[in-house]
């Protein structure tokens, strides 16, 4: 994804290495520096960005929040604080499906010591807020880390949306089929048939099968209809051999 972070006024040398140490981890690549106020390339940063030394020294500058926002179609701000008079921060999980579906998306981050201005959390369409205990203030790089997570690796809804889960008619049609499959082979009997199928049903939608796993589960549950069925229509068939034969002794 073509996800750009954008660190405004950063302070700390450290931080910077850090968060594009944290960026190369999530998968992203675009580091993008508001008025630092720090060499971002200091010995320091370039220490604490270990493998990520080239996401480094490839971040561009801009003067402006507005500038590094220019070509974006989608810019989340990040806050720690609930602020009165703008919307209280979403959670990152919520917000992960807006940030998927965008072509060119920014995460903005504060200066470590105040954070976003309301002027900047402006330019913002949405902002995050990571949930935490009462200390709210998380390190920059980390509070990078944890968005950048929950954006670009958090979540099963990239697996999820490619897999087709089964319907619930599908799933329906699974425990119809399998309480036939319990009455026929005396799992269960009609008094008891309700409670097991539920403890059943409990089992198997936690799992949430995809619609093919649910014609995998009933090709097996079809396949014990034929073989009980079979085997009991060869012992007919032999009874009546039986009785068609003459006794062999008398
Ligand atoms: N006192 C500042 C904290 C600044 S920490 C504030 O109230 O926002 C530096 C940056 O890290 C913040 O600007 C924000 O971008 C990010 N950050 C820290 N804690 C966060 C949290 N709980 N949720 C979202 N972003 C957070």
């Amino acid at each position: 994804m073509n996800l750009a972070v954008v660190l405004v006024s950063p302070k700390t040398p450290g931080n910077i290495g850090s968060a594009a140490r944290a960026m190369l981890n999530m998968g992203a690549a675009d580091l993008r520096l508001v008025a630092p106020r720090c060499d971002y390339l200091d010995p320091q940063s370039v220490a604490m960005a270990v493998h990520a030394a080239d996401l480094l020294r490839s971040a561009r500058v801009y003067p402006t929040l507005r500038e590094a926002l220019a070509d974006r179609d989608l810019s989340v701000g990040t806050s720690a604080r609930v602020r009165a008079d703008l919307p209280p921060g979403r959670h990152p999980a919520t917000l992960r499906p807006l940030v998927r579906a965008a072509a060119a998306p920014a995460l903005v981050f504060g200066p470590e010591e105040t954070g976003l201005i309301n002027s900047d959390l402006e330019q913002c369409q949405v902002t995050v807020r990571i949930p935490t205990g009462d200390y709210a203030s998380l390190n920059l790089a980390q509070a990078v880390l944890l968005v950048c997570y929950e954006f670009l690796q958090g979540g099963e809804d990239i697996s999820a949306s490619e897999r087709k889960t089964a319907t619930r008619e599908e799933m329906e049609a699974v425990y119809g089929h399998l309480r036939e499959t319990m009455e026929l082979i005396g799992y269960t009997d009609a008094v008891r048939a309700r409670h097991t199928l539920r403890l059943w049903r409990a089992l198997l939608d936690r799992a949430l099968m995809s619609s093919a796993e649910s014609r995998l589960y009933r090709g097996f549950l079809r396949q014990v209809h034929w073989k009980v069925q079979d085997a009991a229509r060869r012992g007919r068939d032999a009874l009546q051999a039986g009785q068609a034969e003459p006794p062999s002794d008398g």
